[in-house]
């Protein structure tokens, strides 16, 4: 069609010939410059594949958004705070490793976030959930791992099941048994009668949740027959999840720099569990008793009381270590709080992995920080900080501690009051539920040690080679 209808060359724009030359010199140009720099991010060496990153750490994919308390709603100020939670999650919630049970399932909404209203079931549902998925995700991070639940391995993937309405009273526990972290409600005591939920505070939970933790890394350490000293570490861990978890949140850190003047000695600093909690978790105090002065030789071998020595000593080495920071105006206050917890949290978390797997003593956790203390940088003020404290609280030897090369082993002191009672077992009377339980209480295998007592006793039927003596006569 068109060859039927050419159009004059008149129409058609030519160049000219100005044009032509000013087009073969830039032609001429462009052939002598060097070819265009191949683009590179700042992260990517010389063409180096981008270097996958570690286990544990990559990108998370999914991520659901929740509501939860700040705090025990029953503490003053108490806050409701968005999270994000890393990973992906069903119906319930429910994600690979925790699954919620004994409620109505919550369902994510069109944007795949769990968001309930404050005070109902649903809430408490998600906030249960959300703090035991935010204490596994925080050990996770810092030693860079997922940590299996305790009866996880050999092709076994179980998650664990949470049970926010567990039933009703006093109580809350880990059970490794029943694989499941239970939390019960009660009618409050009082002029007043209310219901308490204890999933509802952020401290019991994160504090079972830790216990949950600490079996999955040291399975024998709730024997009610090992060393008081092990067991204390179990109840100290669940406080100190509390506290390392509550540190991990930014907006957190900023309102308690604010409200204590960044002086972490401040009792306003800890969540004070309100009285009925406390109740649950058979204290009076809750955290608050982590700011505390206790020596050794000033409590008793009650698994609880031995436990605040410990958590104690390791809140004035968090209190030391940020005090060492904060004057050297690299960041906020709260960017060094943040900083320097993450910093004690890894130390505690390693020490208690390498701790010896059976009859732990508070010495071996320490002797473990200590050396994991790095060289350069604030690491030897962070050593001298860990040291001073577990001596002071009497649980190293001062000499031992003020003379220690890095890796060598310090001297626990010996106490002889903080033993087991005389029938071999711990006292765990001042104890959460966790610790009460009688799975951990080495009863089944004292009953075992009876039978077999028995096998080797006097009297009774004598078994011969072919039976008893009673078969033999027939
Ligand atoms: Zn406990």
């Amino acid at each position: 069609m068109r060859d039927n209808h050419p159009l004059p060359i008149s129409l058609v724009p030519t160049p000219t010939r100005q044009f032509n030359r000013a087009f073969d010199q830039r032609q001429s140009n462009r052939q002598s410059t060097l070819p265009a720099l191949k683009l590179v991010r700042s992260t990517d060496r010389d063409d180096a594949a981008p270097a996958a990153p570690p286990p544990g750490t990559e990108p998370p994919r999914f991520a659901s958004r929740a509501l939860i308390y700040k705090q025990d709603p029953t503490v003053e100020e108490i806050g409701i705070r968005k999270i994000l939670l890393n990973g992906a999650f069903q119906e319930g919630p429910r994600s690979a490793r925790i699954e919620v049970r004994g409620v109505s399932p919550v369902a994510p909404n069109a944007m795949n976030d769990f968001i309930q209203a404050p005070g109902t079931e649903g809430f408490d549902t998600v906030h249960t959930f959300s703090i035991v998925h935010e204490a596994l995700a925080m050990c996770q991070r810092t030693l860079g791992k997922p940590i299996r639940w305790q009866w996880n391995g050999g092709g076994d993937s179980t998650p664990i099941e949470v049970f926010p309405r567990a039933g009703e009273t006093m109580n809350a526990f880990y059970s490794r048994d029943e694989q499941c972290l239970k939390f019960f409600f009660f009618e409050a005591p009082g002029p007043t009668p209310a219901t308490v939920f204890t999933c509802r505070s952020f401290d019991i939970v994160a504090h079972e949740a830790g216990h949950a933790i600490l079996d999955s890394l040291q399975p024998d350490w709730l024997d009610a027959d090992a060393d008081p000293q092990c067991g204390a570490l179990h109840e100290a861990f669940g406080d100190l999840i509390a506290i390392f978890l509550a540190l991990s949140q930014s907006d957190q850190v900023e309102a308690l720099i604010v409200q204590t003047k960044g002086d972490l000695h401040n009792k306003t600093f800890l969540s004070d569990l309100a009285e009925e909690f406390g109740l649950a978790l058979g204290r009076d105090n809750g955290l608050r008793n982590a700011d505390n002065d206790k020596r050794m030789s000033e409590v008793s071998s009650e698994v609880h009381d031995l436990s605040q020595v410990f958590t104690g000593g390791i809140y004035d080495v968090l209190a030391d270590a940020f005090e060492l920071e904060r004057g050297l105006g690299r960041d906020t206050e709260a960017q060094t709080l943040m900083r320097v917890s993450q910093t004690i949290f890894s130390l505690v978390l390693e020490a208690f992995r390498s701790a010896p797997e059976r009859n732990a003593s508070f010495a071996d956790v320490v002797s473990g920080m200590a050396a994991l203390c790095p060289k350069e940088g604030q690491g030897p003020g962070y050593r001298r900080a860990i040291l001073n404290q577990f001596a002071r609280r009497e649980v190293i030897d001062v000499k031992a501690a003020a003379g220690n090369k890095k890796g060598a082993s310090i001297a626990s002191v010996r106490h002889a009051h903080l033993g087991v009672k005389a029938n071999g077992l711990q006292d765990r009377s001042g104890c959460c539920g966790t610790l009460r339980l009688r799975e951990y209480s080495a009863a089944d295998r004292a009953f075992a040690g009876e039978v077999k007592a028995l096998a080797d006793g006097l009297g009774g039927r004598k078994a011969t080679a072919g039976g008893t003596q009673a078969e033999a006569a027939e």
